[in-house]
């Protein structure tokens, strides 16, 4: 049921995509040398977080099987992708993405089984973004002498991905990778390594010569025998920044080149001037898509003190209408949290949250009316008002639909506020002035600051943070520095 903005109840038909198209296999192995294979260690479980249901059994690499998948990578590179033209190689990249396309339905109900996100963002935003990153660095192959970053590549890659977008990380990583001629090994992480595991049968239909990607499933100590082969060029991480420091810490000493994308805590600062109702949905979309799983999502607002209370007004309002089930239903706004421990990590701050802003008027915490399913992962969206500086919820990424909501008077106290983070990934900015957002621009400390929008990506656009939200960048021509030398 869900009430509206008048006070209207309805219910809404559910709308359910059908998971017929997708053939998840019991077991899966590794895919090494262009072949599944078994892999000499146990396996782990892989679950769709909506309804706790196993999906398969994925093997866990050891050191071997990434001392196998870094040799094989390391053969390909030798003797077939490294001498290949680079107008030979943009063919594979341009028929991988148009796999992806034609496969597109398969691989977003497949990432929605296997992550919890809505069907709708996977079908409308993360497989097509993918089949646009392979297309674009398709694109650069053979003229990477435009580039300026040279065109001699670095040789074998090894790259950790996280589990909040499974396949667009591995889009990040492996098209620019393969595009400037470097071969791969690519650890998906533990929760999510369905789609990466479909996508190496998309490089088999694709004819892909063997070694050129590699995919080894497993947790964190695959990742960290990956990462620290000595046979291995170049690493590149997307995961959070404890991780990202060890690993950093680990090829110190080495002349492995590393890229590192970390964690992040977004300010979305809205002034008075902007356009509310514009801003309330650039809100919800940076804090709520993909279940704020995303490393720049606008988990602070800060909101001008002269329209925070209409603005907040309008907030609850939309967040009322927000649909929380069932990600295969196209129905669905916000699925389900993706594991167990990121549930658990989510409550712990949500209610130390609660405890530091106490109840008071005007303070607290709010969400909308929502049932929430009884088996499966779940949080509502969830804001706090009254937040300070000093809080944990605006200092920590909690990396769920958690909103923390501060407000300022002048533009250099959204400077400072916005600014007072270890991280520096992104940040939003809401307000009629071109001058404005000019000033604010240049003074926020983040790689990425979107005007009057939030969470826009293009293949185009370089990606990557400041401070401890990591270093290097993906995407557009400066996501071919970090694979070549
Ligand atoms: P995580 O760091 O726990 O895990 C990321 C990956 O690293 C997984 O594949 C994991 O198995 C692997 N790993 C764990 N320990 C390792 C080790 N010691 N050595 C090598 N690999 C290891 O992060 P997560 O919880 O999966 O992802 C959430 C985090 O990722 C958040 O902090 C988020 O902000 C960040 N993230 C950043 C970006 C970005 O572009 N900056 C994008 C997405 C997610």
């Amino acid at each position: 049921m869900t009430t509206t903005p008048a006070g209207d109840v309805f219910a809404y038909a559910p709308a359910p995509e059908s998971r017929a198209i997708v053939d998840i296999k019991a077991s899966y192995g590794l895919f090494v040398g262009g072949e599944f294979v078994d892999g000499g260690g146990t396996s782990f479980k892989t679950i769709n977080p909506a309804t706790e249901e196993v999906l398969a059994e994925v093997a866990e690499a050891t050191d071997a099987d990434v001392d196998a998948a870094v040799k094989a990578a390391r053969k390909a590179y030798d003797k077939v992708w490294g001498p290949m033209p680079g107008r030979e190689r943009a063919k594979y990249l341009y028929r991988i993405a148009r796999i992806i396309q034609e496969r597109g339905r398969e691989l977003a109900v497949l990432e929605s089984i296997d992550n919890g996100k809505p069907i709708r963002e996977a079908r409308d935003v993360d497989v097509p973004t993918v089949a646009a990153h392979f297309f674009y660095y398709a694109g650069w192959a053979d003229k990477l002498e435009y580039a300026g970053h040279g065109t001699t590549p670095l040789g074998v890659a090894g790259q950790v991905i996280p589990w909040n977008f499974p396949l667009l990380m591995l889009a990040w990583k492996i098209a620019p990778a393969l595009a400037c001629g470097n071969t791969v090994v690519l650890k998906p992480a533990e929760t999510t390594p369905l789609t990466a595991l479909l996508f190496a049968e998309i490089c088999q239909q694709a004819d892909l010569p063997a070694g050129v990607v590699n995919i080894v499933t497993g947790a964190g100590a695959t990742g960290q025998a990956l990462v620290s082969h000595p046979g291995v060029d170049k690493v590149a991480f997307t995961g959070s920044t404890d991780v990202g420091k060890a690993i950093a810490r680990s090829v110190a000493g080495t002349d492995k080149k590393v890229t590192l994308e970390l964690g992040g805590k977004a300010a979305n600062i809205v002034f008075d001037d902007a356009p509310l109702d514009q801003a309330v949905e650039g809100i919800v979309n940076g804090i709520f898509f993909n279940q704020g799983h995303v490393c720049c999502a606008g988990s602070r607002l800060l909101v001008q003190e002269s329209v925070a209370d209409e603005l907040l007004a309008k907030l609850k309002r939309r967040m009322s209408t927000l649909r929380v089930g069932d990600p295969l239903d196209k129905n669905t706004d916000i699925g389900a949290i993706n594991s167990a421990e990121q549930l658990a990590r989510i409550r712990e701050l949500s209610d130390i949250g609660e405890a530091e802003v106490g109840t008071g008027e005007g303070a607290g915490r709010w969400s909308p009316a929502c049932d929430l399913p009884s088996t499966g992962f779940w949080f509502p969206p969830t804001l706090f008002t009254g937040v300070s500086q000093a809080h944990r919820i605006a200092r920590e990424e909690i990396f769920g639909p958690v909103l923390s909501v501060l407000t300022f008077r002048t533009p250099s106290e959204a400077v400072e506020k916005a600014n007072n983070t270890p991280y520096g990934l992104s940040a939003g900015v809401w307000t009629d002035k071109g001058s404005l957002i000019l000033h604010m621009a240049n003074a926020l400390r983040a790689g990425v600051v979107w005007a009057n929008t939030f969470n826009k990506f293009d293949p185009t656009s370089p990606f990557g943070g400041y401070k401890e939200s990591g270093y290097g960048r993906e995407g557009g021509k400066h996501g071919l520095e970090a694979y070549l030398k």
